[in-house]
């Protein structure tokens, strides 16, 4: 239910570079990957308030960047810049 609510929400852009899906799946909706910004594996929740919807690349640099701590505080900001701070909640702290 979170990735089918964050996918919907997303609607087809990267929440963190803003790039539009790739590519289109089977059923004709855009692809995109959902990323626990609290990782599950270190006691993130399974909820909208700690989910984006984001495109491969951006996904992969989210686990493996040198820069994935950057990263996550741009998500941070970007929401915060677009007033989207009501969904995503910051459980790193
Ligand atoms: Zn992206
Ligand atoms: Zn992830």
């Amino acid at each position: 239910m979170v990735k089918a609510w964050i996918l919907q929400e997303a609607n087809g852009v990267c929440e963190l570079c803003n790039s539009d899906s790739l590519f289109l799946k089977d059923n004709g909706k855009p692809y995109l990957e959902v990323h626990h910004v609290h990782h599950l594996a270190n006691g993130g929740s399974d909820t909208i308030s700690n989910a984006v919807g984001v495109c491969p690349n951006c996904h992969r640099a989210l686990h493996y960047s040198i820069k994935r701590d950057e990263l996550v505080y741009a998500l941070y900001a970007l929401y915060a810049l677009y007033d989207k701070i009501d969904r995503l909640v910051d459980e790193c702290n």
